[in-house]
């Protein structure tokens, strides 16, 4: 894998590409932010245009029984493009994305809550979102090739989308009810379903279906899973909001580092 190049590194001020505020009123202005993803995914769709919440979406994400109601808000903000899906953009550019609209659509700093490992207190630390680093995906194409030294095999892989990882979870979840499987197994059925689902050929030659699929990736031996496993990961983590921060504790001092997420009232302005 390539080493991330220091210019695809940014903060997020720098990020937003385009703000436009020559609108009457500023709650209608708009931000473009590129997403990390950078086209890996769909090659049309780099950048994303936002408008800040409104009070009434505010409203909603207290009264709202929708288990999706994240991506609804997000897409309620999305003024272009118009014709896409979320499930469309890797799971990397949906958090970057509320991380955005979070930002853009409340003067005050995320307050997160962290534990304190030397003296075990628990307090609250303000988050500056522009202070977090973005890195942008540096390939051109969603496809990736890695050697199985067991097998002697070279496979290509792609990356998934957020849809379809969701897709993978209902294979594997139906999979495992159908089997009775537990708790674990059914994690481990999760693993195995999205690894298949992203092999695309083995030696130049397509893979027949995803049966085909996850007959082989069951059959790899501990060493060549995990160094399919481990490329992907690298190529995933590759790109991405870093939500990784120093908080120091009020009461000793000590510094830990904290990673920011998206906690019940991150949306939760008023
Ligand atoms: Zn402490």
């Amino acid at each position: 894998m390539n080493d991330t190049n220091k210019d695809m590194v940014t903060n997020i001020t720098e990020a937003i590409t385009a703000v436009d505020a020559n609108e009457t009123l500023m709650y209608e202005a708009t931000t473009t932010v590129k997403l990390p993803s950078n086209g890996l995914m769909n090659p049309e769709v780099t950048q994303v245009t936002l408008k800040r919440m409104t009070i009434q979406q505010t409203k909603t994400l207290y009264t709202s029984k929708d288990p999706n109601f994240l991506t609804s808000l997000i897409k309620g903000c999305i003024v272009s493009p118009v014709n896409f899906s979320l499930n469309d953009l890797h799971p990397n550019d949906v958090i970057y994305l509320c991380f955005m609209l979070r930002y853009i659509s409340s003067p005050k700093n995320l307050q997160q809550r962290v534990y304190c490992t030397e003296c075990n207190n628990l307090y609250d630390t303000e988050i500056r979102i522009p202070e977090l680093k973005v890195k942008y995906s540096e390939y051109k194409e969603n496809l990736f090739k890695v050697k199985l030294e067991d097998l002697n095999d070279t496979v290509t892989f792609k990356i998934l989308s957020e849809g379809e990882i969701q897709h993978c979870e209902q294979i594997a979840r139906r999979r495992a009810k159908q089997k009775n499987l537990s708790d674990e197994d059914t994690t481990w059925e999760i693993l195995l379903s999205k690894i298949s689902y992203m092999i695309q050929s083995k030696n130049g030659e397509p893979f027949e279906d995803f049966e085909d699929k996850y007959k082989f990736i069951s059959g790899l031996s501990a060493f060549d899973f995990e160094s399919l496993n481990k490329e992907y990961t690298d190529v995933t983590e590759s790109f991405g909001l870093d939500r990784k921060f120093i908080s120091d504790c009020p009461k000793c001092g000590n510094s830990d580092e904290v990673e920011a997420y998206i906690a019940p009232d991150f949306f939760r302005l008023v």
